[in-house]
Formats: C-alpha cells, structure tokens, sequence
C-alpha cells in the first residue's frame, strides 16, 4: 500500500446510497459491529509504506497477537523460506525477509485461522473458497511483478480478499450465501443479476460497504468492489483500473484453471477492459502458472491441509470450459457474471473471537495453537501467586483436562528442585525426564513421566510458567522442542507485557483520577455513539448536569483537600446509585453528568430526585466535618425529544435547567423545557 492511497480514503468512500441500504436490509447487523476479520488483519492492512515507522508498526501489530507471532514465525521459518539461520522473532523477520514478506505471512495466516481453522465442521467447499482466494492473491501478486507494478505486496492483499462480500453474507447475512447457492441452481440468470435479485445487492457491492466502512485502503476497496465490472470513468475508484484489472484476470485464470471459490460452476466471463488494461503477450504465463503452482504446495504444505485432488480440479475445469464456452457464444462479454461463488454451502464459518489486548482472551487462543502445532497432549500456563506461594494454573488447552482429577493443577514453590527449579532461578526452559532424580519426586506429585516447562517472562521478570506434556498418550518428548517453542514463549511475554501497558493506558486516559469516573472525553464519546441509535433507543435517553451547591465555600473555608473529598463523596453516591447500562462521568472541576438509557421523563425524574436527596442525607451526617457547611447539589435534566439534533444541545440543555435550578434557590431538580 502506498501513502497517498491510506491517507486518501476519506474521499473515496463513495457509493450510491441505495447500496448501504440494501446491505442494512440484508444483515443481521450494522456492518461496523461485525467481527469478520480480526482486528489485526485490519491494522496490518492500513500499514502503510512509510519506511520509518512499518518495520516497528508491523512488529508490533504482530506480537500483541501471540498465536500469531508464532504461527508467522514458523512460516518464516519453514522450508519455503530457505533460511540459513532460525529467525527467533518477529523484528528479527522484519529485517531478514522484508516488510512483505512478514505481512503476507501474518494476513495469510489470519485469513487461515477465520475461514479454515475455526470452524465447525471440515467442509469440502470452505477449503475451495480459501484455496480460490489463495490463488489469486498468489497469481495476481505474480502478474503484478512482470507488469512492473510499484506495490505487488498490496495485489496481493487485494487479491487475498477480492471475494470478502461472500464471507460476510455467509456469516452475517440474514439468509446465507450458502442459502444462496442452493436458490441458484434453479436460476438461470448470470451470477451477478441472481446475486441481486436474491440479496438486493451484490457480494461485490457488499464488498464495497464493508470496506468503506472500515476504511481499508481504496486500492484494495477498488479490488474487492469492481473486480467483476470495472469501475466507471467517473467513480473516484478509476485510478485504480489496472490493480483491478489484474484481480479480474487472475479471478478469471483461477475458475478456467478449476480453481474456482465453490465447487458450483458459475466462472466469471473475461472483460474485454480488462484485456485493453494488461497486456497479456507480456505475460509469461506458463511461468506464472508454474510459480503459482509451488507456492500453493508450500501452503498445503505448511498448513498441513489437502487441496481437492487433481481430478475433482479437472471435472471442475472442464465443466468451467463448457460453461464459458456457453457464455462465448450467447456473446455477453461486455456484462459480468458474477462467478466465483462460495463459502460452503453446507458448513458454517464460526465467528473468530474478537482480538483483543485481553490475556483472558488470547491466552486460550495461544495455548490451544500450540497444543495443536506441536502435538502436545495438553498445554497449561501456569501462573505465579505469591501469596500462595506456588504456581497455579491459570489457561489450559485442552479444555477439557482439569475439569476434574487434576483440578486444582498446583506446584508449591517450595517443592520445586532440581531442572524445574533451574528453570525458574535461571529463567531457563528445561525438558524433565524420569531419570531427572532431583525432580522425581515431583514427576511422582503431578503423576506424568515428563514434562518440559518454559519460563515466560515480563520485562524479564518472571511471570508465569508454560507447562506441556503428552500424558495422555505417553509419546516421548525431544530436547529440539524446547527451541522451536523459545521464540513463542518470548512472543507471548511481550504480550502479556503489552497487554498491561495497555490496559493501564487506557485506564489513564478515560478516568478521572479524583473520582475514578468516566472523563469528559468517555462522556462525549459514549453520547456520539448513543445518538447514532436506532430511534426506539434514542427516544428513551435522558442526560442529567449535577453542580455541587456553593462549592467554592469546602475549599475557602475547609480547605482544598476538603473540597477533593467531597468531590470523591459525590462520585462515590452517583456510582452506587447507577444502572449498569447508564453512565456517570465528572464533567469538569465540580461538575458531574450522567446519561440514562431506557428511561422516560417520570424514571429520569425519579433517579435525579434520589441523587440530590442521598447527597442532602450525606451530607448532613458528615456536616460537623464541612464546619456546617451543607452539601447539596443542583440538578438539570433533559429528556429526548427529536428537536435535540445532536448529542452536544442536549447537554446544553441539561446545564441552561441546572443554572434555573441555582437561580430557583439550589438543592433542586429542574427539567429542560423549551420556554426556560
Ligand atoms: P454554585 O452553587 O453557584 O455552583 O457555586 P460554586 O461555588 O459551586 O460555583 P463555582 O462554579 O463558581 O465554583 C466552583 C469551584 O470549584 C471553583 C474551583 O476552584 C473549584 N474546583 C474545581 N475543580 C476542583 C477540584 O478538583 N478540587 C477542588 N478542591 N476544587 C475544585
Ligand atoms: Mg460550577
Ligand atoms: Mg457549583
């Protein structure tokens, strides 16, 4: 991706507005909630090309997503790759194989776990759609290297997900794109014209929602959005004819060659513009074929999975011939068909979980990826409680191994000796064996043979203890493992370090350190997007200003840390008195305001009304400590009503009621009427 296409994308979103309707109508929800593609695949796909910054941006996008580190690290390392040495992290890749490469490996892999691996059921046709995806990404990155184009890297990505409109009606959609395939058999429009009649819009249209939407770069909405109807002269998406002029020819080249997204026969035709664009005697194509060949063997290879055999590619081929041969004589190559159909037609895609920052939630992701990639019986992290003084387990894959006899999986500190005991002073992975004596006795205590055991370390600091063994099936452990494992260990202690710096981060910048209450930003934030609501939720709002009552009196006369505490008083009242769902947060110095969902006139009344009389009782039982001093608070409410256009006149609102409530004598709540 080059710069200028990132920062550009805010003027090209466009597209008729009917189409974002028509996806509304088609989803089962708002295309910005959906979690299709984990939020990594995202930031790795608006990386831009800034030679400063990408090599540590990627790094780090990388390795706050541990599993991921470590599956692009056994990418790298593998023989595809041909290194000399082990590359042993992910900056140490960046700088072997080039900002390329790694991202390539890491969307590959991203890309893999969402449609491949987490999923219900093995399903012939999901394993088609990847493989379809996967070579045309290959075949077009290929084509754009001879012709010479300056970012095959972003090709590549465009090539990868030209097809993601499918993927997001086969999850999302409120009848599948697999319900979909079913209904087509009995059609006998093109693709495109059936795709419409069925959905009201396209899956390249949709393909276009989405990625506006989510802002990915236009080069690559270009892609996902004309690669069946190249995009008019006029579209903001023009400049971008020959990337997807290149997604089109090999999108083409992938069904004629039998690698088509379904096993349903519904090939695209070949532009004439797209032949006008690239100009095919530059291309070699028995070489591209054969470069596109290996490296689909390195990826069956790598992910341990088969294509669909030789023969069941041929029948496909030819039965994709006959079909455009068809089509060549009802002479109709001016419109698209549409094509490449597919995410199965009889499995599901199960949703990935969302990525976060959360060891709660990428810790069982990592360990059941390294149960699985190393064969592992089980896999357990184990974490170090000083009060308890032992290590106890915290994550275990898989799930099901300490429900019952082992549960709880514990090492008393105190105990620990020899290998085991190596490993925690010295911070060193250690495999134990049966003739270990130091440790045998707690080989005896766990009840296993042997087990290998990796420090994970914060900083340095030792964190927690990675724990395998094969227990289960008594297959022998090797000593290589531990080295293989060294640099996902690593990843998954800069993640967890990540994790805290970010969390403690986000802490900062959304409360307020007094009162430990949501800040001004959250609250501005949190009613932008109330008020992006449907109207049923935004009829029910209210938004309430809290002043406390001559405040200026605590500092002037008790002093200003007497004024901080009654600043904490009143937060602490507000939050116990809160709905879950609601939202309370400090305005500004002695100013509070709160957000009320679900609520009319008479319940926002009512809640504003116990606030101000629980500060008035508060205050009277602490009153000798304020030197008599009476704490009250005046209160302005604001109901919705469709006049309030934005979120920022309802708080205006709120504060003109709150001042009618000083002016009325203070200690008071007062609602917003249009006469004040
Ligand atoms: P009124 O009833 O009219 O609201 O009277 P008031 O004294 O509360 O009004 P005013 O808004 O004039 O005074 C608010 C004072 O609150 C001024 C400011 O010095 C003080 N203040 C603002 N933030 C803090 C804080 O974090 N801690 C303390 N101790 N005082 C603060
Ligand atoms: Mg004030
Ligand atoms: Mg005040």
């Amino acid at each position: 991706m080059d710069n200028n296409t990132a920062s550009a994308s805010e003027d090209l979103l466009g597209y008729p507005a009917g189409i974002a309707k028509a996806a509304r109508a088609v989803l089962k929800k708002e295309v910005r909630h959906l979690q299709l593609i984990p939020a990594a695949a995202i930031k790795l796909l608006k990386l831009t090309n800034d030679e400063n910054t990408r090599a540590k941006d990627l790094s780090k996008v990388i390795e706050t997503e541990p599993a991921l580190a470590a599956k692009v690290l056994r990418i790298v390392n593998s023989a595809a790759f041909c290194l000399p040495k082990k590359i042993t992290s992910i900056k140490h890749a960046v700088n072997m194989l080039g900002f390329s490469a790694v991202r390539q490996a890491a969307l590959d892999q991203l890309f893999y776990n969402r449609l491949i691996r987490h999923k219900s059921k093995q399903s012939f046709n999901q394993m088609f759609f990847w493989q379809h995806c996967l070579f045309v990404a290959s075949m077009s990155k290929a084509i754009a290297v001879t012709l010479k184009h300056p970012d095959p890297d972003m090709i590549y990505t465009g090539g990868l997900l030209h097809d993601v409109g499918k993927v997001v009606l086969e999850s999302y959609g409120r009848v599948s794109y697999s319900d979909y395939l079913t209904a087509y058999d009995k059609s006998d429009q093109s693709l495109m014209e059936s795709e419409k009649t069925f959905f009201g819009l396209t899956h390249t249209e949709i393909g276009l929602v989405f990625c506006s939407t989510w802002n990915l770069p236009p080069a690559i909405t270009a892609m996902i959005g004309f690669h069946h109807e190249m995009p008019p002269t006029d579209s903001p998406y023009a400049q971008f004819k020959t990337e997807t002029a290149i997604i089109s020819f090999a999108n083409y080249i992938a069904w004629v060659q039998g690698v088509g997204s379904s096993e349903k026969i519904c090939s695209p035709d070949l532009q004439a513009e797209v032949l006008k664009i690239i100009d095919i005697d530059k291309l070699n194509l028995e070489q591209l074929l054969e470069h596109v060949d290996r490296e689909m063997a390195n990826t069956r290879e790598f992910y341990g999975i088969s294509f669909p055999n030789i023969h069941k590619l041929r029948a496909t081929l030819v039965q994709a011939t006959i079909k455009l041969s068809v089509i060549g004589n009802k002479t109709r190559h001016d419109k698209s068909d549409g094509g490449n159909a597919g995410v199965a037609s009889n499995g599901s895609i199960l949703t990935i979980p969302h990525r976060s920052l959360d060891p709660e939630e990428f810790l069982p992701w990592t360990l059941e990826a390294i149960q699985s990639d190393f064969g592992f019986d089980r896999v357990i992290m184990l974490n170090i409680d000083p009060k308890r003084r032992g290590l106890i387990a915290a994550h275990w894959w898989p799930e099901s191994i300490l429900k019952d006899e082992l549960q709880p999986f514990e090492i008393p500190i105190g105990e620990v000796t020899g290998k085991l005991l190596d490993c925690l002073r010295n911070k060193k992975p250690v495999l134990i064996r049966k003739d270990d004596n130091l440790d045998r006795q707690m080989l005896h205590r766990i009840n296993v043979d042997e087990f290998i055991a990796m420090p994970v370390l914060r900083h340095n600091k030792l964190v927690g203890v990675l724990y395998a063994d094969n227990s289960l099936s008594g297959r022998a452990m090797d000593e290589k493992i531990l080295g293989e494992m060294l640099p996902i260990v690593n990843e998954l202690g800069i993640a967890l370090m990540n994790a805290k710096q970010y969390t403690l981060a986000r802490k900062e910048s959304q409360v307020d350190p007094l009162t430990q209450l949501f800040n001004k930003r959250v609250i501005n934030e949190f009613l932008a997007r109330l008020f992006e609501s449907e109207p049923q939720v935004l009829t029910k709002i209210a938004v309430g200003f809290i002043d406390v009552d001559r405040f200026k009196h605590f500092n002037d006369v008790c002093g200003h840390q007497a004024g901080d505490d009654v600043l904490k008083i009143v937060a602490d009242i507000l939050r116990s008195m809160t709905r879950p769902g609601d939202l309370i947060g400090r305005y500004g110095g002695e100013e509070f305001l709160f957000v009320l969902r679900n609520t009319d006139q008479a319940g926002a009344l009512g809640y504003a009304e116990r606030i101000r009389g629980e500060i008035e009782r508060r205050g009277k039982v602490m009153s000798e400590r304020f030197h008599n001093h009476e704490l009250t608070v005046s209160v302005g409410l604001a109901v919705y009503s469709p006049g309030y256009k934005s979120y920022p006149a309802m708080i205006e609102a709120a504060d003109k009621a709150m001042y009618r409530a000083k002016h009325s004598g203070r200690n008071r709540v007062v609602v917003y009427q249009d006469d004040l």
